[in-house]
């Protein structure tokens, strides 16, 4: 065969094809598909990926590649071809895939020895690779069916990755992992430095049998011989990505098993409706794990409690926590909301808002500043109202601060604790504990005798056609991990949700939802991607995207929905104007279809970012 001539590569940037670089002599015995080489992009140093070669290009002068910057491919065929399938379903480029695959480290222009990878004596499994949703409600049988399939691929000379949600359930279950297999683990997670990060990196690549632990891009764990993927707490909102190109990690994991033979196991104590449904029709296997018997579940009628507006307790839950006292028993009173209050206001009517995001400014208690609950911002609590001088603003909207204030008011004997995402440490020795749903990373490791949750209506109140699975999810989690009860306050006492927590009816759930869900062409009955515009501009970006809507009616078939363009759920954030127009059909394909036909008549503006979020 004759050298290469021509190499295609791709960037990270949102651009669809790949760009042609002349390969000089000195390069062509050494190039490879798959390797990242150093190249100039609108006269910039950049990083790329070959992803092919050609023989002839339709322009007339290329640029070289300046520099071939590994000695093996860091991109494995596989992994391509992955990227591609991401591409096609979320709509980003292979480019933006690939560079999500890479380690930090990797995707700077530096030379790297990437290892070879060796073909060590790697065993087909006996049966067929398979996909399993494990629903488990006991919390810990799922892992023995999980260590049994672990054990396997290990044997087989091939490895596992496990996705955790948080940092705390990794350092639980390398405790685990430890003590029954004798395999090099490796942990992949934020908390690395780009240094260890490569490290651990290479290392895994080279294709000795082992096993990762990881959040969310673990998920890409380069092994050469993948085996198993885990995703535990599949319901989990955490293993969707933040941003572009807003990956979902279960797909992820479908992918791969389905371009490299690896079994996908999804566990839950209650799986979100999108994966119940999806696992139905896809014919996966569905194994249940369930308690023989369920802690007590006992529902507060607020409304019988009106008297008690001021207070977030009421007398039930007080009596409740006295018992608890007496008997020295552990309870823990659950809020989903940060901060000790939510809203600070005069009575000209003057709010106290973020100046970068156009919302309200929660009041830190213990930083006695207000914060941004989206960008960080800290402000100090003003002396007087900025806008008409007066001398006292008042504060409303109670978060877990303010309970905790309360409660340590009420009960002045006990000793109590408050525990939520930016805690360093679990308060062991509070016997009353305020926490947001963060509790739910203590689930294996610390004994909850009564766990009450105090702000249900709220939580079912968000602007979230989520949020009632994530509400029932919550309650299923709070019940099996209290020891003896779980209390909920409410006024909404006929939702579904909380009927089928008393029976613990899954089914029923699942049935209430999905029609729900259908009704208003939701997922998993639709299909949704969202476009985001955002922008410094209000009236600009709003302008813009009235463009990118015409754009799309002209091009639309009937079976797809365009709604409006609107101002985002989070309207402004960090200075940026957002508004949105979200596509929904019965086929994502065609979503996103649409979405690109699109785009490619609408002429991008610099100061302007447009984004496609595909959901599920
Ligand atoms: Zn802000
Ligand atoms: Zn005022």
């Amino acid at each position: 065969m004759p050298p290469p001539k021509i190499a295609q590569v791709v960037v990270d940037l949102p651009l669809e094809s790949s760009f042609d670089y002349a390969i000089g002599a000195t390069f062509q015995d050494k190039i490879a598909i798959g390797k990242r080489v150093k190249v100039l992009f609108n006269r910039r140093e950049t990083v790329g990926v070959v992803v092919g070669f050609k023989d002839k290009s339709r322009f007339f002068k290329l640029n070289p590649i300046i520099d071939i910057l590994d000695t093996n491919p860091s991109v494995s065929s596989e992994i391509l071809k992955l990227c591609e399938q991401l591409s096609d379903y979320y709509g980003c480029s292979q480019g933006e895939a690939i560079f999500s695959y890479l380690p930090n480290a990797l995707r700077k222009s530096q030379r790297v020895d990437i290892p070879a990878v060796s073909f060590g004596d790697t065993k087909d499994f006996s049966q067929e690779p398979k996909c399993f949703l494990l629903h488990d409600v006991t919390l810990q049988k799922s892992w023995e069916f999980i260590f049994e399939k672990t054990k396997k691929v290990l044997e087989a000379g091939k490895s596992a990755v496990f996705l955790m949600p948080s940092v705390e359930f990794i350092e639980q279950m390398e405790l685990k992992i430890k003590e029954v297999f004798h395999v090099p683990i490796f942990i992949l997670d934020k908390k690395l430095t780009p240094k260890q990060e490569l490290e651990s990196w290479l290392e895994i690549k080279k294709g000795t049998p082992c096993i990762v632990l990881g959040t969310l891009s673990a998920v890409f764990a380069p092994m050469p011989h993948l085996g198993l993927i885990v995703i535990y707490e599949e319901e989990n909102m955490v293993y969707k990505q933040e941003q572009t190109p807003f990956l979902r990690m279960q797909k992820v994991a479908e992918f791969r098993f389905q371009i490299e033979g690896a079994q996908v196991i999804f566990s839950s104590v209650c799986p979100s409706i999108e994966t119940y449904q999806y696992a139905k029709e896809k014919k996966w296997e569905m194994i249940r794990f369930f308690p023989e018997k369920y802690s007590a579940f006992q529902l507060i009628d607020m409304s019988n409690y009106k008297s008690q507006k001021a207070t977030f307790l009421s007398f039930p839950l007080q009596n409740l926590i006295y018992q608890s006292l007496e008997q020295n028993k552990r309870i823990v009173l659950v809020m989903n909301r940060k901060g000790f209050t939510t809203t600070t206001r005069c009575s000209c009517g003057f709010i106290m808002r973020c100046s970068r995001c156009d919302v309200s400014m929660t009041y830190r208690y213990a930083k006695k500043k207000l914060v941004c609950r989206h960008c960080g911002e800290e402000q100090e609590l003003p002396k007087m109202c900025p806008s008409c001088k007066a001398a006292y603003l008042h504060s409303s909207g109670g978060g877990i601060e303010k309970l905790e204030s309360e409660v340590a008011r009420v009960y002045p004997q006990a000793k109590v604790g408050r525990y939520d995402r930016d805690s360093e440490r679990f308060p062991q020795e509070s016997n009353i504990i305020i926490a947001t749903q963060a509790i739910t990373k203590m689930q294996s490791s610390v004994v909850f005798d009564v766990i009450a949750l105090i702000d249900f209506d709220a939580q079912l109140n968000r602007f979230d056609f989520r949020c009632a699975n994530k509400l029932f999810s919550l309650l299923v989690l709070l019940r099996q991990m209290a020891k003896e009860k779980l209390l909920v306050q409410t006024t909404l006492r006929n939702e579904y949700v909380l009927h089928n927590l008393e029976k613990m009816d899954f089914e029923g759930f699942y049935k209430k939802e999905l029609m729900l869900r259908k009704e208003l062409g939701f997922p998993p009955s639709k299909h949704l991607l969202s476009m985001m515009v955002r922008g410094k501009n209000e009236d600009f970006v709003f302008e813009q995207t009235k463009k990118i809507y015409d754009l799309l009616k002209i091009e639309a078939s009937s079976s797809i929905d365009i709604s409006d363009p609107h101002p985002d759920v989070v309207p402004k954030l960090r200075d940026k104007y957002r508004f949105t127009i979200v596509l929904k059909s019965k086929s994502a394909k065609n979503n996103l279809k649409l979405a690109k036909k699109a785009l490619n008549c609408f002429k991008r503006r610099k100061d302007l970012v447009v984004t496609i979020n595909v959901d599920p």
